[in-house]
């Protein structure tokens, strides 16, 4: 018997993929992985000597719970110059990596039995992070480019957040300015807080990202997240912080002091050199991401697979519902053309009709894919 509460909580369909598809590998089939969520290249050289730097030294001890100093000072300051949030720097708390921050800022401001509000398809770590604080997720609707639709009609008097997510996992979608400027006017209206998951920032094409906490009316009921396993190819260091109002960030510090501690301390010290650091790493990555991206759309689309053009992150979420549906087709996908995908229902009801193909594997891949899932459907 375990608790109630963590009964709640189901698995990760995106890892559990991820371990099937690296057992089919390691059995010698030529799996090629659709379904990853990191990206394929290695952490920055400067970055990786920072951290083996911070080693040598000694630095190995505790480090205070909310981060070292000097990361939540450099943080602020980027907050600060690329995204007009103008946070102090205490009240910047460091995580082990963003999916903390995101677990952590649920549990400090949701209530037993309050709802929370998740715009269409939404990474899978949302609504168990929500379940586990006791309370519930209402799925708000989007149109066919995954805009929010008729997201005031979702609101109840037990409504206390919004969660967005832009650049979007799985979709890929970009909040533009006056969409955001849509759910400030129903947050303010409402009296809700909006956590913002801005993991994706920099992976982003022919677009902008905005910060919606740094919208007028915002900064007092916005938490924004935001971590280094993207932009910088660092997803195993663990490293992602959060910002917002000081009242929520003590009670942060709090469940983080009696759980994880704090990040790994000489992380953080490559955490500093990372944001103070050149970004050529960060913009010759991007620029791989966006050949990939065109690569595979243009090539769903000439197979006749519907597929809107993603703005950010590194997925394309192509309607396969002509297909047979997101479940079925993704199972085809991995019998049939050894392409290990992530169905569309793992992010939510709206997901159904859709599969999840991650472009973080090379251009050569991505055209044998392409060739793999022609054959599947002219086998039809
Ligand atoms: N948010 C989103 C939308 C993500 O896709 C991920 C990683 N898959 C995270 C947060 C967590 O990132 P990390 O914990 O590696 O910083």
């Amino acid at each position: 018997m375990v608790s109630a509460r963590i009964a709640s909580i189901h698995e990760s369909t995106t890892l559990k993929i991820s371990a099937t598809a690296k057992k089919l590998t390691a059995s010698g089939l030529d799996i090629i992985d659709m379904g990853v969520g990191e990206p394929d290249f290695d952490t920055p050289k400067h970055i990786v000597e920072a951290g083996c730097n911070s080693i040598r030294m000694g630095e190995t001890h505790y480090a205070p719970t909310g981060g070292i100093p000097e990361l939540r000072q450099a943080i602020a300051e980027k907050l600060s110059r690329e995204n007009l949030i103008h946070s102090a720097a205490e009240d910047v708390i460091v995580t082990p990596g963003a999916k903390m921050a995101v677990f952590a800022a649920i549990q400090a401001l949701l209530q037993e039995g309050e709802e929370c509000i998740l715009i269409g398809p939404s990474w899978v770590s949302y609504e168990p992070s929500v379940a586990f604080a006791g309370g519930s997720v209402v799925w708000g609707e989007v149109n066919a480019d995954f805009m929010p639709r008729n997201i005031a009609e979702k609101i109840s008097p037990k409504t206390r957040m919004i969660i967005i997510n832009s650049p979007s996992n799985p979709t890929g979608a970009v909040f533009e300015r006056p969409v955001l400027e849509e759910i400030r006017d129903l947050a303010v209206d409402h009296d809700l807080f909006v956590i913002s998951d801005e993991i994706y920032e920099k992976i982003i094409y022919d677009h902008e990202h905005i910060s919606i906490g740094s919208l007028p009316g915002m900064a007092e009921r916005t938490v924004t997240i935001n971590g280094f396993s993207k932009a910088y190819a660092m997803t195993g260091w663990r490293l992602g912080y959060l910002t917002g109002p000081k009242e929520t960030m003590k009670w942060v510090i709090r469940l983080l002091s009696h759980s994880v501690s704090q990040a790994t301390t000489f992380v953080q010290r490559a955490g500093v050199v990372a944001l103070q650091g050149p970004e050529d790493d960060v913009d010759m990555m991007v620029a791989e991401f966006r050949a990939r991206r065109d690569l595979l759309v243009a090539g769903l689309k000439s197979l006749g697979i519907p597929c809107s053009v993603p703005g950010g992150a590194f997925y394309v979420f192509p309607d396969v519902s002509g297909f047979g549906g997101g479940d079925l087709f993704t199972e085809r996908l991995l019998k049939e053309a050894l392409i290990a995908a992530t169905p569309g229902s793992a992010f939510g009801p709206g997901g159904k009709d859709y599969v999840r193909l991650s472009y973080a594997t090379s251009q050569n891949r991505i055209r044998q894919a392409l060739d793999r899932i022609e054959k599947l459907i002219i086998c039809d």
